[in-house]
């Protein structure tokens, strides 16, 4: 099948909306922070997304919007929204500038996001408090396919073998670490990975989070595995901008689930965003 990442979003924005409403009720607005340093069309789109969520949930959000090279302001303002009772996430869309230093200016319970070295350390010694967003979304998504939609109950993913391309610290790696505690048999493939397709075709779900299109092709892939496209690319083709995957579409013949590029993993990670800011209540 092709996963309706739109349709496990909109389920996950039903139940959040109903949450918020009760905060309401309580008299506690939940609120988050963007930051944007990045004056690419990508990170506009991506901000205004998380915008569009929030506004359709009932949460407050609030842009703050800089130039590349601000990095001092851009610590300054977000020193000033931690000690802000009224805020409760706060999270920076990448790339930015100076990313480590402004990361980790970030107070790691204001951390919705989990990209503060307190919050990744945490998944490290297996007492993760908050994920980051992706990574949720694709745990979801994989317990969506292989096990009715719960990722409770003892080692759910035991005996399986899970391939992830890409090893970066927002996705390859946390993943990795969540998908092995929970029995997995994990390997990570990046791009000095020689061979890449001995890896691929063993495995029996398959995450690619590279940003090079169509990477995995038809034959690098078992027969029944499930397959998850994190990566975005843009193509110029017919003269227009598409957006695609790391997954050639037509490897849907040989598996029975697929998450397609856009309208997979995309709009579930937003959904999960507002499921971390939510969790801090
Ligand atoms: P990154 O650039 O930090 O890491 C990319 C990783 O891919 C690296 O580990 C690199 O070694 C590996 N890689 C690159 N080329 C390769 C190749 N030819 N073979 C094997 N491995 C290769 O990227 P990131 O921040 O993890 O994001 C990865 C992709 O996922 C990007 O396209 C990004 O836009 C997308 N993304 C999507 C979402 C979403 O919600 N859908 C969220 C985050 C990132």
């Amino acid at each position: 099948m092709i996963f309706d990442g739109k349709e496990f979003a909109k389920q996950k924005e039903n139940r959040l909306k109903l949450e918020v409403e009760e905060l309401k009720r309580k008299g506690v607005a939940p609120k988050l922070i963007s930051i944007l340093a990045d004056n690419s069309p990508e990170s506009a789109l991506y901000v205004s997304l998380k915008g569009k969520f929030a506004q359709r949930i009932g949460v407050l959000y609030d842009i703050h919007r800089f130039d590349g090279s601000e990095t001092q302001r851009i610590i300054e303002d977000i020193k000033k929204a931690n000690q802000d009772p009224a805020v409760q996430g706060i999270m920076v869309q990448l790339p930015v500038i100076n990313e480590e230093r402004i990361v980790r200016a970030i107070a790691p319970q204001k951390d919705i996001d989990c990209l503060t070295p307190e919050n990744l350390g945490q998944i490290f010694v297996g007492e993760a408090r908050i994920l980051p967003a992706t990574v949720k979304a694709v745990i979801d998504i994989i317990a969506y396919a292989l096990n009715g939609g719960s990722n409770e109950g003892q080692r759910w993913l035991a005996g399986k073998n899970v391939c992830i391309i890409g090893a970066s610290i927002i996705v390859g790696k946390p993943l990795a670490i969540l998908l092995s505690d929970l029995g997995a048999t994990v390997t990570i493939c990046r791009s000095k990975t020689q061979n890449l397709a001995e890896f691929t075709q063993e495995a029996d779900i398959l995450v690619s989070a590279t940003g090079v299109t169509e990477l995995v092709k038809v034959e690098m892939v078992k027969r029944g595995a499930v397959v998850i496209d994190v990566g975005i690319s843009k193509l110029l083709r017919d003269g227009k901008f598409r957006v695609m995957g790391d997954v050639d579409p037509n490897v849907v013949e040989k598996t029975n689930f697929l998450t397609p590029v856009p309208g997979g993993v995309g709009p579930v990670t937003v959904a999960c965003l507002f499921e971390n800011l939510l969790s801090v209540f």
